[in-house]
């Protein structure tokens, strides 16, 4: 948010410390219970008031000042929040929820009268204040009391609309991502302006919501899932809400938040969202699972840190870090050239994982990886464990390039590298030339005459498609090739 800080009259020092206050009591009860007695224009009055004050003493700014600068201009986590922002408690399987859910029923005394179970999204919370149905501004979750301003990122954020479809006063609060669509893309954006990829999409979205005068741009996904200012309304009906106002919702992904009755039912939905979470279109790290009523929402009230009512169901987490010690280049049916990581073996949700997949040449080159690298390896459901980004400021000086082939590792011809993909030029007959060469060794079954120049013959004219064709060849096949006589053939 920026002010006009024109043609207004200094503030002495001790009424500057008396309008910080009145700012910060004044927004705190506005988007506390929406009483306030101050009105929007003078609101914007004191704030104006205060940002000129700070920009003629930039060394006396207060902490707690809501324009969110400190002395020297950084910008800090110290804009309050209306109403703080909590964590949740984590769960971290079955039993652990039933037992989470059985206290929670006893201290309401009564059994909840239903539930909310929606994917725990791995981004940044954020709080995003509108006035009259317009965004004003932006905070990050920060301590949970207070927050960094961060407006100048918001027209970046997918899903957080300027303007809401009706014209109210309301703080939406969710989960700022990168989607992997969006990841994939802000890496390549970065790569081409010569800065290092984001190691993972958390981090990268933390990054571009507090940057500043970056020469790209790079967007990010909201999803609300909260509001301060939408009252007694049940949690799936809240979602609802929010959708309807024009935000993002996760109910627009196969992982809908779902009410559900019993706690056996949201088990259920919980298993069927941790089998999703490889097909998701972002990352995910949990479950949330809430009281779905007002009512039993405030009946359960919240603790200092995080809500009575509602509990992560963590999940394993899906990105590790270990080391790059080799590529392996593969060649596949069709004579792709595919390299492989060979890692340290890493567990990863209680799987082993040794090699990743490093998808092509170019991008190796695009994610600037080293042998001896400190990876962030990734790994969800049945989907081929792949290297994301080098930690770039762990390396030792030990590291090394990686060493691209310059001939078909299998066949030794060459290679066409004019696509992302390199193949063997041989294609789909790389596999059939080079196992009829190794068939045909001295070692094997010891066929006279069947070279280098044979094989690529018999493979190229069709006759052989693997080793076993060998044995099914006739007379009259042979003898249809070029610069095959009688003895040869026999
Ligand atoms: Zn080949």
């Amino acid at each position: 948010m920026t002010f006009m800080t024109e043609n207004i009259a200094l503030l002495s020092p001790a009424a500057y410390a008396e309008a910080v206050t009145a700012a910060v009591v004044a927004s705190a009860a506005y988007y506390g219970d929406g009483t306030t007695a101050l009105g929007d224009d003078e609101y914007d009055g004191l704030l104006r008031a205060i940002a000129a004050y700070e920009e003629a003493h930039p060394d006396e700014v207060l902490a707690q000042s809501p324009t969110g600068k400190v002395a020297g201009g950084a910008v800090q986590g110290d804009v309050p929040h209306s109403v703080p922002m909590l964590s949740l408690d984590n769960v971290f399987d079955a039993d652990e929820l039933a037992e989470w859910a059985d206290g929670l029923e006893r201290r309401l005394g009564h059994p909840v009268a239903g539930w909310c179970v929606e994917p725990k999204l791995d981004g940044l919370a954020v709080a995003a204040r509108y006035r009259g149905g317009r965004l004003v501004q932006v905070l990050t979750r920060g301590d949970g009391l207070a927050g960094e301003d961060i407006t100048h990122a918001a027209d970046a954020v997918l899903g957080l609309p300027p303007n809401l479809t009706k014209p109210i006063d309301v703080e939406l609060r969710g989960e700022v991502l990168l989607t992997t669509a969006q990841f994939e893309e802000a890496n390549r954006i970065r790569l081409a302006h010569e800065a290092t990829p984001f190691a993972h999409p958390r981090s990268g979205a933390a990054g571009t919501l507090r940057a500043k005068d970056r020469p790209y741009r790079i967007e990010l996904t909201f999803f609300a899932y909260s509001a301060i200012g939408l009252n007694d309304l049940g949690h799936v009906a809240l979602l609802e809400n929010l959708a309807a106002l024009g935000a993002n919702t996760a109910a627009s992904t196969d992982a809908a938040p779902m009410r559900c009755e019993t706690v056996e039912q949201v088990q259920k939905r919980i298993d069927v969202i941790a089998g999703l979470r490889a097909d998701l279109p972002f990352g995910i790290d949990g479950v949330v699972v809430k009281a779905d009523t007002a009512e039993d929402q405030r009946q359960a009230g919240n603790g200092s840190r995080a809500p009575r009512w509602a509990v992560a169901r963590k999940l394993a987490a899906e990105h590790k870090v270990t080391r790059l010690r080799a590529v392996q280049w593969n060649v596949g049916r069709t004579g792709i050239i595919a390299p492989r990581a060979v890692l340290e073996p890493v567990v990863i949700d209680g799987v082993t994982v040794t090699y990743a997949t490093l998808h092509n040449p170019s991008d190796i080159s695009r994610r600037g990886l080293m042998i001896g690298d400190q990876v962030f390896v990734y790994r969800a459901g049945d989907v081929i464990p792949r290297v994301e980004a080098p930690l770039v400021d762990q390396r030792t000086g030990a590291e090394s390039p990686i060493v691209f082939p310059d001939v078909c590792p299998r066949c030794g011809d060459a290679i066409d590298t004019s696509e992302q993909r390199w193949r063997c030029v041989r294609g789909r007959n790389c596999q059939a030339v080079a196992s009829v060469i190794y068939a045909a060794g001295r070692d094997q079954f010891d066929i006279e005459g069947l070279g280098g120049t044979r094989a690529i013959q018999l493979v190229e004219a069709g006759l052989v498609k693997d080793v076993a064709d060998l044995f099914t060849l006739t007379r009259e096949q042979l003898l249809g090739l070029e610069r095959m006589g009688e003895t040869s053939a026999a």
